[in-house]
């Protein structure tokens, strides 16, 4: 029980293969109809969850239409329209610069490319790769968010520990076909299963080829730590 497949590319592709038959319908949780909606919702789910940025977009959505709303923005309001939301005062600044180079630079658009998409306040590589993804349909990396680093940990898929090596590895793993879905699917298992506290590892589908199962492992390879 809990052994890996011999090879790295053996090990991903099986436990892609197993959480796609598991998690059929996995796809983004953010809630948009655009990619200016998008780009707000990613940049506002940092470090905060899926659901509460869809509670707060619900209304914002309806107030800021536009870059242009965002630039003209009071910030000290926008962050009230943000309240709740993890940083809403900082995020609320990013909003509105974002709102501003868009106007200034990119017609109002979302722009199409990692370079400008990470030029923009508050948008890293992981957020411009979802933008990247479901707004223009351009795949040019895997998304590695907290889900994702701890469950390939987890599963000996990698050893790397920071996001973008762990992207870097997963990119040279994984057919690039796979590399968006390959998220959606690893936040799926991180939240249904492989939680980050208490991993329910006797109901996991992953169990009799995970390195750090419960079940007979006493070390948590996400962490190197043992398990509490
Ligand atoms: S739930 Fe347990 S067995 Fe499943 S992937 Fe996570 S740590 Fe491994």
């Amino acid at each position: 029980m809990g052994t890996p497949l011999d090879t790295r590319d053996d090990q991903a592709a099986e436990v892609l293969d197993r959480l796609a038959e598991a998690y059929p319908d996995s796809t983004i949780s953010l809630h948009f109809t655009n990619r200016l909606e998008l780009l707000v919702a990613v940049v506002l789910s940092a470090q905060c969850t899926d659901e509460r940025v869809n509670d707060v977009t619900e209304d914002l959505f309806e107030k800021y239409q536009t870059a242009a709303d965002y630039a003209a923005a009071d910030e000290a309001e926008l962050a009230e329209n943000i309240y709740g939301i993890t940083f809403h005062n900082n995020k609320a600044g990013y909003l509105q610069s974002i709102g501003e180079t868009l106007e200034a630079e990119h017609d109002g658009e979302v722009p199409d490319t990692m370079t400008a998409l990470t030029d923009l306040s508050g948008v890293g590589r992981k957020t411009a790769n979802v933008v990247l993804q479901h707004g223009h349909d351009v795949v040019e990396g895997v998304v590695v968010d907290t889900h994702v680093q701890r469950i390939t940990r987890r599963l000996g898929i990698t050893e790397e520990e920071r996001p973008e090596a762990i992207e870097t590895e997963l990119m040279d793993l994984l057919p690039e076909s796979d590399w968006q879905q390959s998220t959606h699917l690893f936040i799926s298992h991180g939240r249904a299963v492989c939680t980050a506290r208490n991993p329910d590892c006797g109901e996991c589908v992953l169990e009799d080829v995970c390195p750090s199962s419960k079940l007979d492992s006493d070390v948590d390879l996400a962490s190197g730590e043992s398990w509490e």
